[in-house]
């Protein structure tokens, strides 16, 4: 069996009048996140994490942002083409592991739903996908409230387990 880990990093800009996306779930808040999709900052993170643990570059590569097909587009579309390309290439996923970097709002409650989507839209159980919430301590850009960031790390396989 041949493993593979991959690492992703994303960072949002937080302003009005937007929606806030995280994980596949809109939160209730003051502020939302700027983007050219609907800008979740968790989804973009473990999509770059996927792509480069295939090899298969990043995000930016796949979905330009200059394409307007892509103008506020969901990113769990985003993220089920990604396990589409993993899948095809003879992938799958061992495990995600997510942390979510935001000052505010707090996200515990919603974490068991976005667990939920991440998980259907990858094809694994939820229990395959873990999700953290933090905050900085009010330092830096993200204790600001000036945006929010994500990070993510996961296991891919392909072959047979023996
Ligand atoms: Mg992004």
């Amino acid at each position: 069996m041949t493993m593979r880990i991959g690492q992703g990093y994303d960072v949002h800009r937080l302003v009005e009048g937007r929606p806030l996306v995280l994980g596949g779930v809109e939160i209730p808040h003051t502020l939302g996140l700027a983007g050219h999709s609907d800008a979740d900052v968790a989804i973009h993170a473990l999509c770059d994490a996927l792509l480069g643990a295939a090899g298969l570059g990043d995000i930016g590569r796949h979905f330009p942002d200059t394409d307007v097909q892509f103008e506020n587009i969901d990113s769990r579309l985003l993220l089920r083409d990604v396990m589409r390309k993993l899948h095809r290439e003879g992938w799958r996923l061992g495990n995600a592991d997510l942390t979510i970097i935001a000052q505010a709002p707090r996200l515990a409650a919603h974490i068991p739903l976005m667990q939920e989507r991440l998980a259907a839209d990858m094809d694994i159980e939820p229990a395959q996908v873990n999700i953290k919430a933090t905050t900085t301590e009010k330092l830096g850009f993200c204790g600001r409230e000036e945006g929010i960031a994500a990070m993510a790390v996961v296991l891919l396989e392909s072959g047979t387990a023996s």
